[in-house]
C-alpha cells in the first residue's frame, strides 16, 4: 500500500460506534428519503400521491452519540426529524426488493436536523435543499446495532420527545417505502457500498427546537439517542 502524501491536513473519516464491540462503523455517504410517511407529507403541504424522494447530507455532518449540537447559523427554524437509519454492509446496484435486506449490516436511530426556513425558501425557488439539510452536526446518530441483534424492524414504534414532551410518535409500518423498497430504488441510482447510511424518512410531528433543549428519541427494539442543543 502506498503512503499517499497530501498537501493539506487530512480530515478524519466520520464513523459511528457499534453496540457491543470496539470496532466502529465507517461512514461513506449519508442518503436520506423524503416524504416516506404520508402524514408528514401532509404537514409539509406536499402531494401525497408523489413517491418518496432522495437527497444527501454530508458524511461529516454525522455526530456520534454524546455530542452536543450547536444551533446552526442562518436559520431561526431548526426542526427535528426522527428517523430509522439503515447501515449498508454489502455492496450492490439494481438490488431487487427481495434481496435488499441482505445488504443491511445494522440499524441505528438518527435525527435529520433541518433548517426548515432555508428548505422552504429553496423549495419555493426550485433550488437544491443542501443549505437546509446540511450543516455541522446536522445528523446526530446513535450507535449502530447489528442485524443479528435487532432483526429487520418493520412495525416498531418510532418516537421523539423534546424536554420529555412527546412530539413525534408513529410506527415503521407507516412507511410508504419500507427499508427493502428504499434500498431497491436507491440502488437504481447509486451503487451502494459498505459505509453508506440511509435515513429512511420521518413521521409527522416535526417542529422547531431551540438552544438548551434536549431531544430524546428512538425506535423501540433498535436504539435510542439523546442530543442537547447548545
Ligand atoms: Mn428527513
Amino acid at each position: 500500500m502506498t503512503d499517499t502524501q497530501y498537501v493539506v491536513e487530512t480530515p478524519e473519516r466520520p464513523s459511528l460506534p457499534v453496540a457491543g464491540q470496539s470496532a466502529r462503523y465507517p461512514v461513506r455517504r449519508v442518503y436520506c428519503v423524503g416524504w416516506n410517511y404520508t402524514e408528514h407529507v401532509r404537514e409539509m403541504k406536499g402531494d401525497e400521491r408523489n413517491p418518496p424522494i432522495f437527497f444527501l447530507k454530508a458524511a461529516d455532518n454525522v455526530m456520534a452519540p454524546g455530542g452536543k449540537l450547536p444551533y446552526p447559523p442562518k436559520t431561526t427554524e431548526m426542526h427535528h426529524e426522527i428517523e430509522l437509519v439503515a447501515a449498508i454492509g454489502k455492496a450492490g446496484r439494481d438490488i431487487a426488493p427481495e434481496d435488499a435486506l441482505d445488504h443491511v449490516w445494522g440499524y441505528a436511530v438518527g435525527l435529520d436536523m433541518t433548517r426548515r426556513d432555508l428548505q422552504w425558501e429553496a423549495k419555493a425557488k426550485g433550488a437544491p435543499w443542501d443549505t437546509g439539510k446540511t450543516f455541522d452536526c446536522a445528523a446526530p446518530i446513535s450507535a449502530v446495532h447489528p442485524v443479528s441483534e435487532t432483526g429487520h424492524p418493520s412495525d416498531a414504534r418510532i418516537w421523539l420527545a423534546v424536554d420529555g414532551e412527546t412530539r413525534q410518535s408513529s410506527s415503521l409500518d407507516k412507511m410508504v417505502w419500507p427499508v427493502a423498497d428504499i434500498i431497491s430504488h436507491l440502488s437504481g441510482f447509486f451503487t451502494l457500498v459498505p459505509g453508506d447510511l440511509i435515513f429512511t424518512g420521518t413521521p409527522e410531528g416535526v417542529g422547531p427546537v431551540s438552544q438548551g433543549q434536549v431531544l430524546t428519541g428512538g425506535v423501540d427494539g433498535v436504539a435510542e439517542l439523546s442530543v442537547e442543543i447548545v
